[in-house]
C-alpha cells in the first residue's frame, strides 16, 4: 500500500508519515500542494491518498475532482480527506467531489490505521474484479472452435499493430487465408468433420508463425488472417509459401476438391509499403489479393503489389 500524503503542514506530514511507517507500510510519498501531488500520481504507483482539504492554490476538493477526471475508469485511487472542519455539509461536499472517506484532524492513530486498512481491503477487491473483467473480455475475443483470436480480437490487434507501425515506421504485412472448396468438404464429410478440419488447419497455421508478435486469427467461417508486424513483404511471402507446402505435406484428404486431392488454401498478402492509409485498407488490399489468388486457380498466394502491377500494365 503506497500512501501519498497531501498536506501543506510539514507537522501533519511528519505525524502521518510516522503512523504509516510504524504500521509497516512503505515510506509515504509527500506533497505540500496540488502540483506536487499530481507529479507523484504521474510518476509513481499510488494506492491511497490522504488529502488535506485546505491547500494553498488548488484546494483538496478541486484536486480530487481533477484526479477523478484524469484517471481512466479502471484506475481508482481511494482518497481520504484530512480536515480540521467537522461538519456534515462539508463532509457531504467532500464525498461529492470524489473522496471516499473523511478524517478530522488532529489525526487519531487508531482511526487512521483502521481507515487505511479498510481502503486496502476495498482496493484488493477492486483489483480482483478488474482482473476478472480483463479475463472475461479476453474470453470474448477467443474463437471457441479453434482456440484462436476471433474477429473482434483481430480488430483490436490490427488497431494496435497499426499504431505501432505508424509510430516506428516498420513494415506491417497481412495475410488473408481462405480454405479452398470448403463447402464441398462439408457436403462430402459432414459439418463435424468440417469442424475438425478447421481445427487442424488452424493448428497448422499456428505452427508456421515465427515469433510472439506474429498473430493468427479466425476472421470468420473458413477464413483466417495472419498479422506480421515488423516484417518485410518477402518474409511474409515466405511464410505464406510455407503454409502452402505444409498443407501439401499434411495431406488432409479432400478428393472432391476442384483444386487438389487434399485441403488447400488461397492466400492474399498486403503490406504497408503498398500505400494503405489505414489498417482497414491493409485488410481490404489483402482481401483483393485473395480474390486474385482464387481466380488464378486457388492453392496459391498473391501479393497486392502484383495486382497493382497488373493495373499499371493494363493502363499502358
Ligand atoms: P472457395 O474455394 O471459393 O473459397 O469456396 P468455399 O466452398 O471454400 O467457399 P464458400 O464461401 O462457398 O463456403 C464456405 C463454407 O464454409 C460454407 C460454410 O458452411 C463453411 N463453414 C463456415 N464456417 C464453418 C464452421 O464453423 N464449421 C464448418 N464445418 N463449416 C463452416
Ligand atoms: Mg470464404
Ligand atoms: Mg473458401
Amino acid at each position: 500500500m503506497q500512501v501519498l500524503v497531501v498536506d501543506d503542514s510539514a507537522l501533519v506530514r511528519d505525524i502521518v508519515t510516522s503512523i504509516v511507517v510504524e504500521a509497516g507500510y512503505p515510506q509515504p510519498l509527500l506533497a505540500k500542494d496540488a502540483r506536487e501531488a499530481r507529479m507523484h500520481i504521474k510518476r509513481s504507483v499510488v494506492d491511497l491518498i490522504l488529502m488535506d482539504i485546505q491547500l494553498p492554490g488548488i484546494d483538496g476538493l478541486q484536486l480530487t475532482r481533477q484526479i477523478r477526471r484524469n484517471l481512466k475508469d479502471d484506475h481508482w485511487i481511494p482518497i481520504i480527506f484530512l480536515t480540521i472542519k467537522d461538519d456534515a455539509d462539508y463532509l457531504s461536499e467532500a464525498i461529492d467531489a470524489g473522496g471516499d472517506d473523511y478524517l478530522v484532524k488532529p489525526v487519531n492513530k487508531v482511526v487512521l490505521l483502521a481507515k487505511i486498512h479498510a481502503m486496502s481491503r476495498i482496493s484488493k477487491m477492486k483489483a480482483a474484479l478488474d482482473e476478472t473483467n480483463l479475463q472475461l473480455s479476453r474470453l470474448t475475443q477467443i474463437d471457441s472452435l479453434t482456440n484462436t483470436i476471433n474477429r473482434r480480437g483481430f480488430d483490436d490487434a490490427l488497431k494496435h499493430a497499426w499504431r505501432l507501425h505508424r509510430r516506428n515506421n516498420e513494415e506491417l504485412c497481412l495475410l488473408f487465408l481462405d480454405i479452398d472448396g470448403f463447402k464441398i468438404y462439408n457436403d462430402s464429410y459432414g459439418h463435424q468433420q468440417g469442424d475438425r478440419c478447421l481445427r487442424q488447419v488452424s493448428e497448422l497455421f499456428k505452427s508456421c508463425l515465427r515469433n510472439e508478435s506474429d498473430l493468427l486469427a479466425r476472421y470468420g467461417g473458413e477464413e483466417f488472417v495472419i498479422l506480421l508486424p515488423n516484417t518485410p513483404l518477402r518474409a511474409a511471402e515466405k511464410l505464406a509459401q510455407k503454409v502452402l507446402n505444409r498443407l501439401q505435406q499434411e495431406n488432409i484428404s479432400h478428393p472432391n476438391s476442384d483444386t487438389a486431392p487434399y485441403i488447400t488454401v488461397s492466400i492474399g498478402i498486403s503490406t504497408t509499403r503498398d500505400g494503405a492509409v489505414t489498417g482497414q485498407k491493409l485488410l481490404s488490399q489483402a482481401d483483393r489479393s485473395l480474390y486474385m489468388a482464387k481466380s488464378n486457380g486457388r492453392n496459391q498466394l498473391c501479393c497486392y503489389e502484383d495486382i497493382e502491377q497488373l493495373m499499371v500494365d493494363s493502363d499502358t
